[in-house]
């Protein structure tokens, strides 16, 4: 895998309900194309000459030594680090860069930042050792659908949805906190066969649920219904996580009215601390 260095790594992020976060990896194999916001702008900046770039990942090999001065500049301003939203940390068959995610969460954690995480690949199992990787982490994948037709056609490299939600419930099951991205949410014309009712139930043991709808889609900007859709669809969220006691988060812009109250729920530490 290539290298690159980088003159910074932890930066304030703009996403509504992130805080500080970190991306240590140019370029993404799951290449997805819903299309992928990271994509596109690293070739509206130049980063990456052509799409094949974008697919062959590089490292950020200085990413440990920037911690290491960074942390101390930021850490107080810092209330959780999150992995990734310009890249995935745990890129499925990328061994190189899960294993430096892993020595990056592992960093950020002695020193007592928690870390959030999400991923269309498979969060590893070592995860579950909590004298390394700290407790309070939150870990999350993204699942759209559970359509394997729909996963071929918008995101073929990424790791298989079953494997996802059996790593993720892995690691509910030893106490840890975890997390789901139903975004970006695709519009029925491109997933003909989507039952967001048979999605939620299968990630039913998370803590907390973003959901979100697709933008900058051409075909999924057809679809007629397109606002009652996502209003309808934000409501079975809705109610679906007050009947389970799930945290959640509707993306802004998914419903006409938003409610700004739900923003920070990666802000409040979950607990009590576990033992594995
Ligand atoms: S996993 Fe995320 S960063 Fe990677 S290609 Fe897909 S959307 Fe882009």
């Amino acid at each position: 895998m290539k290298k690159i260095q980088r003159k910074s790594l932890l930066y304030k992020s703009g996403v509504e309900y992130a805080d500080f976060c970190l991306n240590h990896v140019e370029g993404c194999s799951h290449g997805c194309m819903f299309p992928c916001y990271a994509w596109q702008m690293a070739k509206r900046f130049g980063r990456v000459k052509k799409d094949s770039d974008w697919l062959k990942p590089k490292l950020v090999e200085n990413a440990l030594d920037l911690l290491d001065k960074e942390i101390p500049k930021y850490k107080d301003q810092i209330n959780f680090v999150h992995l990734c939203f310009m890249t995935d940390p745990f890129m499925y068959g990328q061994k190189e860069v899960i294993d430096l995610t892993l020595q990056i969460i592992a960093r950020l954690n002695k020193d007592n930042i928690r870390c959030t995480v999400l991923t269309k690949g498979v969060l590893p199992s070592k995860l579950r050792n909590v004298k390394i990787y700290s407790s309070k982490n939150e870990y999350g994948i993204t699942l759209v659908s559970l359509n394997h037709l729909f996963k071929n056609r918008y995101e073929k490299n990424s790791a298989p949805y079953a494997s996802r939600i059996t790593a993720l419930k892995r690691l509910h099951d030893v106490g840890l906190k975890t997390w789901v991205s139903i975004e970006p949410y695709p519009t029925p014309n491109l997933d003909t066969n989507q039952n967001l009712g048979k999605l939620l139930n299968s990630v039913a043991f998370v803590d907390r649920i973003i959901f979100g709808k697709l933008n900058y889609n051409v075909v999924s900007s057809q679809f007629k219904e397109n606002i009652p859709f996502y209003e309808d669809c934000a409501k079975q969220v809705i109610e679906f996580c007050k009947r389970k006691g799930i945290d959640y988060h509707i993306k802004f812009g998914t419903q006409e009215t938003f409610n700004k109250n739900t923003v920070g729920l990666f802000g409040r530490v979950c607990n009590p601390p576990i033992s594995v």
